[in-house]
């Protein structure tokens, strides 16, 4: 990946007819973005500005299951089922295509299970989407000694190859990348016709968002090929394989901003992980992450038009906020978040 840190480098040819876009954001949401952008807007400069990137991103550490949580939303119940069916087809499509290894996007099939809450094995936002949501036959509650469940076939996107992918396709396209941190979107006022502003926990200092807060989790990546199967237990507990590693998780932490590993943690989740798959124990550790998941109510995806003391004004489309379902929402918060640019680029948009 060819990244520019000259200002200078920042807009190739001027081109007086061409939109200029920037994108604030290299996570699994900035990305999605860029591309779509491009897509939908041909002969458009998108331009990516972001100060982390790869494995440097809160998107490298998820495990990128598609399981929305129930407390997911957009601005209302239809947008925010549009989005989760969007995501998934968007995902699917690229399943069914021969780039789905290098994209690190696969078919996910496991178990959802309760040793005492009947209605977290139940997804009402889940249910209609994916391949298969089935309850659990009671031979399979027997094999793992748990008193509800459900059996489902989902998909998983794992971003270390994801956003390697999402990159090499930008960049073929003629996008350009700056690293760069931004104190204010301010900055760029002038220098682009309008801003997808996609920087997940950033916000909070970008936009002065305090309604983002974080939710650390901390993870295990380890190696175990024989595990094929995807586990969330009494969903604190989860067991989720990728391509080139499984994650280990979880915890859940509200308004925490330690971004350490921490050993109580690690003791909680390989104890819980291995009492509940013991063949665990032999599991090759590859790594222990932690990320700091950009948690808001409402996930926002919306249009604004700043305007700064200087009398200077930017169009902006935010689309931040995802929490713990960022990998499986960025396409369909994309997809909406690009219907949006046009609409402030006074082009066609359809939703
Ligand atoms: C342990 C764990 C497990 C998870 N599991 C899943 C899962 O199974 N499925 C799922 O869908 N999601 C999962 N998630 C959530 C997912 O990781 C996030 O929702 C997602 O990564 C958010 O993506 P993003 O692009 O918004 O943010 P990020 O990946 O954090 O990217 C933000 C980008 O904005 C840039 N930026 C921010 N501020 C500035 C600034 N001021 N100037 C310049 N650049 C800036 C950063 O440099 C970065 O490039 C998990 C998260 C964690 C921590």
């Amino acid at each position: 990946m060819s990244i520019s840190t000259h200002e200078n480098d920042r807009i190739h040819e001027q081109d007086t007819e061409m939109v200029r876009i920037a994108v604030v954001g290299a996570g699994v949401v900035g990305l999605t973005s860029a591309n779509l952008l491009q897509e939908a807007i041909p002969g458009a400069s998108v331009t990516i500005i972001a100060d982390r990137f790869g494995q440097d991103t809160v998107s490298d550490v998820a495990a990128g299951l598609y399981r929305p949580g129930l407390q997911f939303q957009g601005p209302n119940r239809e947008i925010t089922e549009k989005w989760l069916k969007d995501s998934y087809d968007y995902y699917k499509k690229i399943l069914n295509s021969e780039d789905a290894d290098e994209a690190g996007v696969k078919r996910a099939p496991g178990y959802m299970f309760s040793s005492n809450q009947p209605k977290i094995v139940k997804n009402f936002l889940m249910e209609p989407v994916v391949e298969e949501y089935r309850p659990c036959t009671q031979k399979e509650l027997d094999q793992y000694k748990m008193k509800y469940g459900s059996y489902i076939v989902t998909i998983l996107t794992e971003c270390r190859r994801f956003l390697p992918y999402m990159t090499r396709k930008f960049q073929e396209q003629g996008g350009q990348i700056i690293q760069r941190y931004l104190n204010s979107l301010e900055e760029l006022a002038g220098d682009y016709d309008i801003v997808c502003n996609c920087c997940g926990f950033g916000a909070k200092d970008l936009v002065g968002d305090n309604s983002v807060t974080p939710m650390r989790g901390q993870v295990f990546k380890v190696r175990a090929p024989w595990i094929t199967h995807f586990y969330y237990v009494d969903y604190d507990t989860y067991i989720l394989p990728g391509f080139d590693s499984i994650t280990l998780g979880g915890t859940r932490q509200f308004d925490s901003y330690n971004t350490e590993v921490c050993k109580h943690d690690a003791a909680s989740i390989w104890e819980r992980c291995t009492n509940f798959l013991p063949s665990l124990q032999k599991a090759e550790v590859l790594k222990e992450a932690v990320g700091l998941r950009p948690y808001r109510g409402i996930v926002r995806v919306e249009k604004e038009l700043m305007k700064f003391d200087n009398g200077k004004t930017l169009k902006v489309v935010h689309n931040y906020g995802h929490g713990g379902y960022g990998v499986m929402a960025a396409p369909g918060t994309s997809i909406y978040a690009v219907s949006l640019v046009k609409e402030m680029l006074g082009q066609q948009s359809k939703l």
